[in-house]
């Protein structure tokens, strides 16, 4: 006989079985209220809801926090179309759970607490991507990202900037990635503005390093002026057809000078960060692709003698051809005995 108290608990008889527990956070201690934060946020997402921080109820040494499904949405801004129909979709239930970070000593040492209030919530669980407080790229979120960027710095370094800046952000380097390129993008269409950053010098497929580890891009004015001096001389020496010829490894940039490079994961990173292993590994990469450069032009020029010997040889069967026809002309049209 089965346990009828335990026949449903997969779901398999068609029971739906909750798919997020709702659980509260573990209590405990954190070095700061920032890490308490992101712990809460982070253990929120993953089952099955999320929590924001409230002024209401918050002190230096209390932060208030509560299920964002918490309250009832109420008409009290400017309504558009756009906001009318978002909000008619908004789930806020007055949900009542909330939790506190307080500020303790423990054993002389300045601690927040995560304490649970009241653990319970009124609702069902939301995949983490269907909640819009972890969707949304909110304006902060984005003049942050921006702000960054503009700084020259890293998917990595925005992302730890946004982290401090709004602790428990849920946002990824690949999130920041992407807003990254959208930014580059709107740069390129308005070229006023971030005109450190081009797009093209970092995405485009025909720089993927075919080994798959790194690729490179020139992401500044001084590399790019370089890499066209560079392709110029290199027209130059191959009679102003840069296609006769594969670029020459002596020309092509280090990519340890260049000032950002491209993670396998997308993220766009300072070269100055880079760790020695790293380091080295990208220069293995780079003497490699020399060595297969080299080797295709060795190929080419080898190929380029045996034409320019061909040639010679046909010059010299003209060269014979026009001798015997000065013999011919000599012995029969002036008379001229042929040569013993
Ligand atoms: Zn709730």
């Amino acid at each position: 006989m089965e346990d009828p108290v335990n026949m449903d608990i997969d779901g398999s008889n068609g029971t739906v079985v909750p798919r997020f527990d709702m659980m509260p956070p573990p209590e405990g201690e954190h070095i700061s209220k920032e890490a308490l934060l992101s712990f809460a946020q982070t253990h929120a997402a993953a089952h099955g809801y999320a929590l924001m921080t409230v002024k209401k109820g918050s002190t230096p040494t209390r932060s208030k926090i509560i299920c964002t499904l918490s309250g009832r949405y109420k008409n009290t801004h400017k309504v558009t179309d756009e906001t009318r129909s978002r909000n008619r979709r908004s789930k806020k239930c007055d949900c009542k759970m909330y939790i506190e970070g307080r500020l303790v000593d423990v054993g002389g040492y300045k601690m927040w607490r995560l304490n649970v209030m009241n653990g319970e919530h009124n609702h069902e669980g939301q995949d983490p991507l269907q909640i819009p407080q972890y969707r949304k790229r909110s304006a902060r979120v984005m003049k942050i990202i921006r702000s960054e960027m503009e700084k020259g710095r890293n998917a990595k370094q925005a992302l730890d900037e946004l982290k401090r800046q709004i602790p428990g952000t849920m946002v990824t380097s690949r999130d920041i990635y992407n807003t990254y390129t959208k930014l580059r993008r709107a740069a390129r269409d308005n070229p006023d503005s971030l005109d450190d950053f081009d797009d093209d010098a970092i995405g485009s497929p025909e720089q993927n390093d075919a080994s798959g580890m790194y690729d490179f891009g020139l992401t500044n004015s001084h590399t790019n002026g370089q890499a066209s001096a560079l392709a110029s001389r290199h027209a130059n020496r191959t009679n102003g057809d840069p296609s006769r010829l594969p670029p020459s490894p002596l020309e092509e940039p280090n990519p340890l000078e260049a000032m950002f490079y491209r993670a396998p994961d997308g993220s766009l990173l300072r070269t100055a960060d880079l760790t020695e292993t790293q380091r080295l590994q990208i220069e293995v990469q780079r003497l490699n692709r020399e060595a297969l450069r080299s080797k295709a032009e060795i190929t080419q020029l080898k190929g380029m003698v045996r034409q320019l010997n061909e040639e010679s040889r046909q010059n010299r069967g003209v060269q014979s051809d026009v001798r015997e026809l000065k013999e011919m002309f000599d012995r029969y049209v002036l008379g001229v005995p042929p040569p013993t």
